[in-house]
């Protein structure tokens, strides 16, 4: 196991990429540690450069400037084999021919394990994963997510490894099993407690499996942290809308004279200070539909017009116009929802001015 850091990392497919033309880098510079043996994921839309990471962190690609370090150990230009990784592929990647049993053992032996120890890790890792009663069948035999659970198990048997990669592994998983591997898979981890890394672009794989989340966009980091802190301090607009269902509004706004933000004209108290240096910049309120309420009538708020109610069971989502703005908020079941006219409250905890895109 190993703690991972990445120094000043980017990479460009280009052979002469421009230092300053941001579309010349896939990467554009990423400075990151992740703990010994915690779950971590990376999360993003497609070409946000994921796989690209992923592939530096295993030693596929070589990045174009900057450090990669196991540990105090730089291993920035070893070869994969040189770098003790696992890596699980969306795809599983099974000897057909082989049994399931053959298939788990096949990285120990490569490495000259002794074959009792070989059964003992087969068997603990085919029962994590509910495989032992298909050892001794051919991996042929197996349905796609058993050849998938193959390969999550050849990541796992090792115990040698520096640090297991997942890049979007259950792209290839029925539905309804999804849920069960997911919970396998962070089940695994406080198991075994190894370095876990797992590239998705699936906002609930990553928070159900990670401790720890990397927001991807655009070959940035925009954030990393806890599921709890994506959720409530967002420190980029893109977490905001990325990150929950419905997202976070985005309300244009302008910061007036006595330094106070106000959007649409109505001042609006948020947990932002230091407004001052933000004057200039693309300015925009943030607060999730969560922390948005109807406030009590003849009161203090900003006057809306309800426009739609869904209901989603335990909450109805809320959408409401002020002008030509549309701000989303969810009400909990038994709350009322005027009809027409009615105010809304920002929590100010919760609601953050953006300037170009960043948290204030
Ligand atoms: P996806 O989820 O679609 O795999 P991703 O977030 O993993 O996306 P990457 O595959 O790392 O993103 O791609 C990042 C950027 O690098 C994209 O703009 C992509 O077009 C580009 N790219 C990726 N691989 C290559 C390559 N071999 N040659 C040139 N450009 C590439």
């Amino acid at each position: 196991m190993a703690r991972i850091r990445l120094e000043s990392l980017r990479h460009s497919y280009r052979d002469h990429p421009r230092e300053q033309e941001p579309a010349d880098w896939a990467l554009r510079g990423l400075d990151l540690e992740w703990a010994d043996g915690g779950a971590f994921a990376l999360l993003g839309p497609s070409g946000c450069g994921k796989t690209t990471l992923l592939n530096l962190i295993s030693g596929l690609l070589r990045p174009t400037q900057g450090r990669i370090r196991f540990d105090e150990r730089d291993v920035t230009t070893l070869e994969p084999g040189a770098r003790n990784i696992a890596q699980v592929f969306q795809f599983p990647v099974v000897y057909d021919t082989m049994s399931v049993f053959d298939n788990l053992a096949f990285p120990l032996r490569n490495r000259g394990v002794a074959e009792a120890e070989v059964k003992a890790r087969v068997d603990e890792i085919a029962a994590m994963l509910d495989l032992s009663a298909a050892l001794p069948n051919r991996a042929s035999g197996l349905t796609a997510d058993g050849k998938q659970k193959i390969s999550l198990g050849r990541g796992l048997v090792r115990s040698d490894v520096a640090a297991i990669l997942f890049d979007e592994p259950l792209t290839v998983i029925d539905p309804h099993l999804k849920w069960r591997l997911r919970s396998k898979l962070k089940e695994l981890h406080q198991r075994v407690r190894r370095t876990m890394i797992y590239v998705t672009h699936d906002q609930t794989e990553a928070l159900t499996f990670a401790d720890q989340v990397v927001v991807m966009f655009d070959g940035q980091v925009v954030q990393s942290g806890t599921p709890v802190e994506l959720f409530e301090r967002p420190a980029h607009t893109f977490v905001g809308h990325f990150i929950g269902s419905p997202g976070m509004n985005l309300l244009p706004c302008e910061i007036d004279g006595a330094g106070v933000p106000r959007f649409a004209g109505h001042a609006v108290a948020t947990a932002s200070t230091a407004l001052e240096a933000a004057r200039g910049k693309k300015l925009e309120l943030g607060v999730r539909p969560e922390f948005v309420r109807f406030a009590p009538a003849g009161g203090a708020g900003i006057p809306v017009q309800v426009e739609r109610a869904s209901d989603i069971g335990r909450f109805r989502i809320v959408d409401a116009r002020c002008g030509e703005h549309l701000i989303t908020l969810l009400v909990a079941e038994g709350q009322p929802v005027p009809e027409g006219a009615g105010l809304l409250a920002f929590d100010a905890q919760r609601t953050r001015v953006y300037a170009d895109g960043w948290a204030v």
